[in-house]
């Protein structure tokens, strides 16, 4: 058996034989010049000559041939020696996410369906009480943790919907912020890591991977690489209804979520009581509600405020956004048909798609 170097050595000293028996036969033949002619025109054609041939033989390819190829591959085409196996950097293998499909044993003791990943939510059980706060993109992290503030001193609790953007360029003060969220009982869900519309067309490998990046940020943010995402809300609420988003949200594990309010506190100039006009003259302003905010000043200023009256008006805040997917009411089987009992009543859009049953 050979080594490595051994073949190099083997074919380099084959090489260098090759040349040497090339040279001696240009001496020959200058001998014979020499014997028939002897004349210094003669030993300089033949010095001539030699040196064409190193000088041909040197152009073909290097003097040492790398390991494994022999003296006849040495003398392939130029083609195949400029595809000889060169130094090429090994890409970092990228590790496989945990699965992000939603538990079973999530809803186990309290419900007895799961949704499917994918199904769409405009609300969630207009049977109950509740009434859902949303707070999209968290560009700034100050805020977002003063309406953690907020939510945990009023003992209620609040879904975020970060963009990975956010949480990428501001890594130390976003994960901390984030890992205050997890601790406080509030919940993280993915509004994709660049925050760029979808469009009904895009593809869904181009979706999913932006949902990747995003659950990633959130992943690394929290310490916790298992962490579970419940929901997608895509940036503007793009791409509602259409067929790529629900693969690559199903692909995720995640169900969609729109809203049924816009507290519309993002638009310039906007104040408190024009977002308090906003949620609370809606008529959409029922058990059931999501309600949109963003982390921008107007909204988060109303936040305590919002808190209050939905309170005061009977309804209770509702949590974190994935008790609409295990709530027992809402989830309810129908006669054993593994159908939820709002299926029942069809004026009520509770998903746009069916709920799969975990048993
Ligand atoms: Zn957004």
């Amino acid at each position: 058996m050979t080594t490595k170097g051994e073949k190099v050595g083997q074919a380099s000293t084959g090489k260098l034989t090759g040349l040497a028996s090339l040279g001696a036969g240009a001496l020959r033949f200058a001998s014979r010049v020499r014997s028939a002619r002897p004349t210094p025109r003669a030993a300089s054609i033949a010095l001539a000559a030699l040196c064409m041939v190193v000088l041909m033989r040197a152009s073909q390819g290097p003097m040492f041939a790398p390991a494994g190829s022999s003296d006849s591959g040495s003398s392939a085409a130029p083609t195949q020696i400029a595809a000889l196996p060169t130094a090429t950097a090994v890409p970092t293998p990228t590790p496989p996410l945990t699965p992000n499909l939603p538990m079973p044993e999530e809803s186990r003791g309290s419900a007895l369906v799961t949704p499917k990943p994918g199904a769409e939510f405009y609300h969630g059980n207009p049977y109950g009480s509740e009434i859902y706060i949303t707070i999209d993109d968290c560009s700034n992290w100050a805020r977002v943790e003063g309406a953690l503030e907020v939510a945990r001193a009023k003992g209620v609790d609040l879904t975020l919907f970060p963009a990975g953007r956010y949480i990428d360029s501001a890594k130390a003060e976003a994960a901390r912020v984030l890992q205050k969220a997890v601790a406080y009982g509030d919940e993280i869900d993915n509004h994709t890591f660049s925050h760029s519309y979808i469009y009904g067309g895009s593809l869904v490998a181009a979706i999913k991977a932006d949902l990747d990046a995003q659950l990633r940020a959130v992943r690394t943010a929290l310490g916790d690489p298992s962490y579970q995402e419940w929901f997608v809300r895509t940036p503007y609420g793009s791409a509602m209804g259409t067929p790529h988003l629900r693969t690559a949200a199903a692909q995720e594990g995640l169900a969609i979520v729109k809203w049924s309010i816009d507290s519309n506190g993002y638009y310039p100039g906007s104040t408190v009581p024009w977002v308090m006009s906003n949620i609370f003259d809606s008529s959409s302003l029922k058990a059931g509600a999501i309600i949109l905010m963003h982390d921008d000043y107007t909204d988060m200023q109303a936040l305590p405020l919002v808190i209050d009256r939905i309170q005061a008006k009977g309804f209770t805040v509702g949590g974190v956004l994935k008790k609409i997917l295990i709530d027992p009411a809402a989830t309810a089987v129908v006669g054993g048909s593994g159908r939820p009992a709002v299926a029942a009543h069809p004026e009520i859009v509770m998903a746009k798609e069916d709920y799969a049953p975990t048993v």
